[in-house]
């Protein structure tokens, strides 16, 4: 059996797949991770974890996509542990058995409904917010009461490697254990027996996760990517449109899987918005973005290859500039785009921002049905009706209108996408029913 690098430090640096798996199994067969005061000790790790170490972290991570360290600290860090604050102050109320109404004919019966963890949980990690994807995803695993595999991503390599040590230094490697590595490593562990399976990448590899999955018929979630449109209605106020858009769309150099991957809007109001994207840009990241200390980097050099590979489907009205030896690629907008053109083919995952032209609300609804369903979906406009059409009439992860993003940010809602953009759902009490097996309870006394 293959040995799984990366499994030090309290594990055993032989251990195997399987001897991982079995170690966490054994553990959550005890019944320790049951009780309440187990998960909200393992929470308040998570947090400390995240709290003492902050400004190695934010190092990390400038290191890996050269994140602005303000950004970081909000998107990666506190981000997460106000996740973290709000499964701490409700957990104990989200676990109480919820009882349902019983019908007069059963008499003196009882019914409810109770949260059951599942097991040994497998949590594989992407790059792109390499911090956040790790933890967020383990904070519903451990409240919900499970024993975690935690596989982050092999491209991050400053901030998984730093992650990984904290994780193995916070936590029992007998709760939580650490596995590092690419797909050979991974595969050894999707190969393995796990309870629930939370897989945040790509489409491709998610249909590998699933597969894998089915052999143990092991539930998976699945948090996708894909094209997330922005709308923008002739009623919009172009200006105030054209802000909102650039901060979610160049943030993390526009590798975000619900950043606005292209705009529709009809021909005059297209030609109204480019403009005012330029001067949105110049606002944000100056004229020289490559200097500005608020602009990222591409991951690596295949993705800024791919990326500038783009560049070529229209005509970039706004950026276009791009340095390899820097990994940067400057805020682009794109025109002239041709549908059928490879930049409307695939999720762009970068700072390029493609504005095709649609007649009207009726072809741009037409032009996203068309296509796979997308993580979000976002709008412009003034029109509640607009709005109304949007919501009922397409498909997608979530929604949100006048500020991208928001849907993800808003405690209290789910997080999730849907047809190839994933599927389940997470954050806040999303989380714990994740993670955990919603129990039916009937109890007909004896007498
Ligand atoms: P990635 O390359 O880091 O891969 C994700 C994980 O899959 C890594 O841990 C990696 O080791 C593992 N992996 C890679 N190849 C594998 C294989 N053959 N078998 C098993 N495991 C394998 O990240 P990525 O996929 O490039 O991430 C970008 C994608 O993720 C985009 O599509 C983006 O939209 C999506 N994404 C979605 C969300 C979300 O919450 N829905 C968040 C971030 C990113």
């Amino acid at each position: 059996m293959t040995a799984i690098p990366g499994t030090e430090s309290r594990t055993r640096q032989s251990d195997t797949a399987a001897e991982v798996v079995g170690r966490l199994r054994a553990t959550f067969n005890t019944g320790v991770t049951r009780g309440l005061d187990w998960r909200v000790d393992q929470l308040q790790r998570l947090r400390a974890l995240l709290v003492e170490n902050e400004q190695e972290l934010l190092e990390a991570l400038w290191a890996d996509l050269r994140k602005n360290p303000a950004e970081a600290k909000m998107q990666e860090i506190d981000f997460t542990v106000a996740d973290i604050d709000e499964t701490l102050a409700n957990l104990e109320s989200w676990l109480e058995p919820r009882p349902v109404e019983v019908p007069a004919h059963f008499g003196p019966t009882t019914a409810y409904t109770t949260y059951d963890p599942l097991g040994v949980v497998l949590v594989i990690a992407p790059w792109n917010f390499p911090l956040h994807l790790l933890i967020d995803p383990i904070i519903g695993a451990l409240a919900a009461g499970n024993t975690v595999v935690a596989k982050p991503s092999e491209m991050s390599v400053h901030t998984s490697a730093v992650a990984s040590r904290l994780l193995r230094q916070y936590f029992d490697a007998d709760v939580l254990t650490v596995v590092e590595g690419g797909a050979e490593e991974t595969t050894a562990l999707l190969a393995q027996r796990f309870d629930q399976i939370f897989y945040t990448g790509n489409g491709t590899v998610g249909r590998i996760v699933m597969a894998a999955a089915a052999k143990h018929l092991t539930p998976v979630t699945l948090e996708l990517g894909g094209k997330s449109p922005v709308f923008v209605a002739p009623d919009a106020d172009v200006d105030e449109t054209a802000k909102r858009p650039v901060g979610a769309k160049f943030g993390n150099a526009g590798q975000q899987c619900i950043a606005p991957d292209y705009v529709l809007a009809d021909p005059a109001t297209a030609a109204a918005l480019v403009p005012a994207l330029r001067t949105a840009v110049d606002a944000q990241f100056g004229s020289t973005p490559q200097t500005s200390a608020g602009f990222g980097r591409i991951i690596n050099e295949r993705h800024f290859d791919r990326l500038t590979a783009l560049l070529d489907s229209g005509r970039a009205a706004v950026g276009g500039r791009h340095d390899r030896d820097d990994l940067f690629i400057a805020p682009t907008v794109l025109t002239d785009v041709d549908p059928a053109s490879p930049v409307m083919q695939e999720e762009i995952f970068g700072p390029i921002l493609p504005v095709v032209e649609v007649e009207d609300l009726d072809a741009a609804i037409a032009f996203i049905n068309e296509r796979d369903k997308p993580l979000a979906l976002y709008a412009f406009t003034t029109s509640e009706a607009t709005k109304s059409r949007l919501v009922n009439e397409t498909s997608s992860g979530g929604v949100a209108w006048g500020q991208p993003v928001m849907q993800l940010l808003m405690p209290g809602l789910p997080f999730g996408g849907v047809g190839e953009s994933g599927m389940g759902r997470y954050h806040g009490r999303y989380s714990l029913e994740t993670f955990s097996h919603l129990k039916a309870v009937a109890d007909v006394p004896l007498n």
